[in-house]
Order: structure tokens, then C-alpha cells, then sequence
């Protein structure tokens, strides 16, 4: 099955809302494996609607519309739709009573025009709101094709679309798409996907696509499939096959992202973790409490930015500072141990570098890094050249780095990225 979008509002062509019910809805579409075709935005204006109603009827099964549907004037999708489609409105009286009840609930007397939303097309399949006070409809006409109106406001519109049309629509499609959404670090997009070159020229059922996101990237297999079971059955060799090709790479076979894999697992065993920034400046500590459930592992974030912060609070030696400056391996052992001796968590990472634009140096570029991790009763430290003068970007390479070190830790595995220069053992820095 295929669709068309269309939002209806003029402050949508204006500029002063962003459409995003469209984003929205072809995401919900994607899930359901309806295609959509086009996406068309309109003013509040009958005759243009009208226009785009039977261009987009032309082309597609479905039409989804959202907006206009409210109980002012210039709301009047509904006439609209109901007129093309071949039908008339007719009070719903269920709606009618629900509004009553709400005016009582609310101690308010809606006006006559709130009565509005409840005129309805008389064959349309209704969909009461919960959100809101306009209910939405599926018209269907004498050729088969459907369109279906919902209210604008977004939490209006989503709460309709999670419970009750995806469900309308589930029935009327025979397949859905199913996906797996493996993330990979350290691996660059370009060579993620000439390695996987065969396979994407090859596909058909499940595709496979890459994505590149900041500073790491993904692979989707999608199949269409009746039932999660046909689905699995379909993407397991394909599934195979990409595992073998990145291994320990893949850090998540579920779109779940590096702080969400690393929380989660930290949770599940019970192992503690510290941590002590500095070019970061708490943002690796930002990252994991976006976990839900991470304060019963996560002992202190300690943001060590200045010379001083280091030695008062991780007893960071001043020869050392002073011999191989702040951003050295031997700073990031000596923060990760000395978190160490204050915490005793399980896992201790650290992280100092030059995050940029300036400040750099021949010796110590730009976007030298350095991320110090002790678990598993070891130290190490990786040094990253990312080669970049962009503060925002070093900043999350550095702090996703850190997450990726403790996966792999987890893992037991050990794994260069394609910034990483070196990997420090403990002998080379006591
Ligand atoms: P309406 O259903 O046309 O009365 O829309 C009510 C409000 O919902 C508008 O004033 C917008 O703020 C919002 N809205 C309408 N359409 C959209 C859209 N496509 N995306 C995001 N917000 C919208
Ligand atoms: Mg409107």
C-alpha cells in the first residue's frame, strides 16, 4: 500500500510552526511498511485543498491529513475531504456527549462552535480523542481509496495515531516492515559501507542501508514480513554476515546507542562506575545519566578541568604535568588511578585532550586525545588523533570513546578504532 501526507495550516506555510506531524507520520509509515509517495503542505483554503485531496487520490490508496479539523472558521479539512470523497456530515452524538461531559468536568460551557467538530461524514470510521476535543475519521469511497483525518496539535495527533489508527491500519495491510538497526564504532562510514558493498548491490528482501551519525554509524536491514517470526527467519543470514564482517565493532544489534548499551549492562552486573573529565567538562556523565536507573552504578562525575583540580582531587603528580603536560598518557593513567583510590568503582575512565579550535600545538595537535579506563584490574589509556579542529565533535568522539573502552572491556575484548593511535598498557605509564 502507498500514501500521501498532506498538513493543513497556514502558519505551516508561513513558517511559524514546523511541520512535524509529517516527519512523524512517515516514520509510523515506514513502521507499517506503507510507502509514502509525497507529502504536500496547504493553506486553510477549501479550493486548494481540494486540488491537492484529488492529486494525492490520483497516485496513492491512502491519504492522511492532519490540521483543520478544530471548531473555528477557518478549520474546514473536514467539509473538504467529506465533499470530495462523495459523502455529507452528520452529528455524532457520541462525541457530543463526550464534549458535554468535558464542559461539565471542566466547570466551563463550550460555545456553539465547539459543537462543530462533532458534525462527521456519515459512512467515516470515527476515532474518538483522548487528547484532545476533536475526534478524527477514515472515509473511504466508492473506488476503495481511504483518507484519513486527524487533529493538528501534535500530542493530539500522536495519542490518535498510537491508539487507535495504527491499529485501523494494521488490519487493511497485510505486511509490516521489520528492521534491525546495528550501531558500529570506529569504523569510518566510507569503509563501513565498500565493505559491505556486495551485499547492498545484491539486495533485495531484506534491503540493507548505511548511515553515517556524527561520529559513528549504522546499518539497517529492513524486510517486509507478516508475522516478527517470518521476519527473523528472513534477516538472520544477512544478520550473520554483518556480525562477522565488524565484529566487536557492533556494539548494538537494536539502535540502542553507546550510553544506553554501556548503562544498561552496568545495571544488569551490578558494577560501579566513576568517572573524571576534563575537556569533556561532564559531559560523559551527562551522556550516562540519560540512563534510566544508572544511580544504583554511578558512584561521581568529577569534572578536573585546571591543573590544580587534577592533583587536588585524582593526585595527579606535578612533575608529571609539568614533564609531559596535561594532555599526555601518563595524566590519563594517573586520573583514572587516582579516581581509583578515592572510589574504588569497579570501572574509573578519564579523559583529557585539546578540544579546539585553538590552542593546539605541533606536538600535541588539535584533537589529541587521550581516554584512560581501569576495570578488570588494569589501566588503559588510548590516544586518539581525530584530526579535527571542531570543539563539539572532539568533545563527543572523546566521550564516546570512553563509553566504547568500557564495552569493550565488558566484552573482554580489546579493539583499536580508526582514530586511535596507540593503546597504552599499564607497564608503559607507572
Ligand atoms: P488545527 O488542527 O489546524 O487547529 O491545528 C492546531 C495547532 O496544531 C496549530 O496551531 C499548530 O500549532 C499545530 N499544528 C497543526 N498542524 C501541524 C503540523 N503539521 N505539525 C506540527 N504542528 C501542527
Ligand atoms: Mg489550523
Amino acid at each position: 500500500m502507498n500514501c500521501a501526507i498532506i498538513s493543513v495550516g497556514t502558519e505551516l506555510l508561513m513558517g511559524q510552526v514546523t511541520d512535524t506531524n509529517a516527519v512523524y507520520l512517515s516514520q509510523q509509515m515506514n513502521l507499517l511498511g506503507i510507502d509514502v509517495l509525497y507529502r504536500y503542505t496547504v493553506g486553510d483554503n477549501d479550493g486548494r485543498l481540494q486540488e491537492i485531496l484529488e492529486t494525492a487520490l490520483q497516485d496513492c490508496d491512502l491519504v492522511l491529513t492532519t490540521g483543520g479539523l478544530g471548531p473555528t472558521e477557518d478549520d474546514m479539512t473536514k467539509e473538504t475531504v467529506t465533499r470530495v470523497m462523495g459523502d455529507h456530515l452528520v452529528r455524532y452524538e457520541q462525541a457530543a456527549e463526550a464534549l458535554r461531559q468535558l464542559a461539565e468536568k471542566r466547570g466551563i460551557a463550550f460555545t456553539e462552535n465547539n459543537f462543530k467538530q462533532t458534525m462527521l461524514p456519515s459512512r467515516a470510521d470515527i476515532f474518538d480523542t483522548d487528547a484532545g476535543t476533536a475526534p478524527g475519521f477514515a472515509l473511504t469511497d466508492d473506488l476503495g481509496r481511504t483518507v484519513i483525518c486527524m487533529p493538528g496539535p501534535p500530542r493530539e495527533m500522536r495519542s490518535m495515531f498510537e491508539h487507535r489508527i495504527s491499529k485501523y491500519l494494521r488490519g487493511k495491510t497485510d505486511s509490516a516492515l521489520y528492521y534491525r538497526v546495528f550501531r558500529i564504532f570506529g569504523i569510518g562510514e566510507s569503509k563501513v559501507e565498500t565493505d559491505l558493498l556486495d551485499l547492498i548491490d545484491a539486495q533485495t528482501d531484506p534491503t540493507i542501508a548505511t548511515y553515517a551519525k556524527n561520529c559513528e554509524c549504522s546499518v539497517r536491514i529492513a524486510t517486509k514480513q507478516k508475522t516478527a517470526e517470518d521476519a527473523e527467519r528472513a534477516m538472520e543470514p544477512l544478520t550473520e554476515e554483518i556480525r562477522k564482517r565488524f565484529g566487536v565493532h557492533i556494539y548494538s544489534e537494536n539502535g540502542k546507542d553507546l550510553p544506553h548499551t554501556v548503562g544498561e549492562e552496568l545495571i544488569r552486573r551490578h558494577l560501579t562506575i566513576s568517572a573524571s573529565e576534563s575537556c569533556t567538562g561532564g559531559r560523559f556523565a551527562f551522556e550516562l545519566t540519560t540512563v534510566p536507573g544508572i544511580s544504583e552504578v554511578f558512584e561521581r562525575g568529577i569534572v578536573t578541568y585546571t591543573e590544580r583540580a587534577k592533583m587536588e582531587e585524582l593526585g595527579v603528580f606535578p612533575e608529571t604535568l609539568k614533564k609531559e603536560t596535561a594532555v599526555s598518557p601518563r595524566v590519563a593513567y594517573q586520573m583514572a588511578e587516582g579516581l581509583y583510590r578515592k572510589t574504588g568503582s569497579d570501572i574509573c575512565v578519564s579523559v583529557t585532550g585539546t578540544a579546539g579550535p585553538g590552542g593546539g600545538t605541533d606536538v600535541i595537535p588539535v584533537g589529541t586525545i587521550y581516554v584512560g579506563c581501569r576495570m578488570n584490574g588494569e589501566t588503559k589509556v588510548a590516544k586518539l588523533m581525530t584530526g579535527s579542529t571542531d570543539r563539539e565533535w572532539n568533545r563527543e568522539y572523546a566521550v564516546s570513546m570512553m563509553f566504547f573502552m568500557i564495552y569493550l572491556g565488558l566484552k573482554n575484548k580489546t579493539a583499536s578504532t580508526f582514530l586511535t593511535k596507540k593503546i597504552y598498557n599499564e607497564s608503559e605509564l607507572q
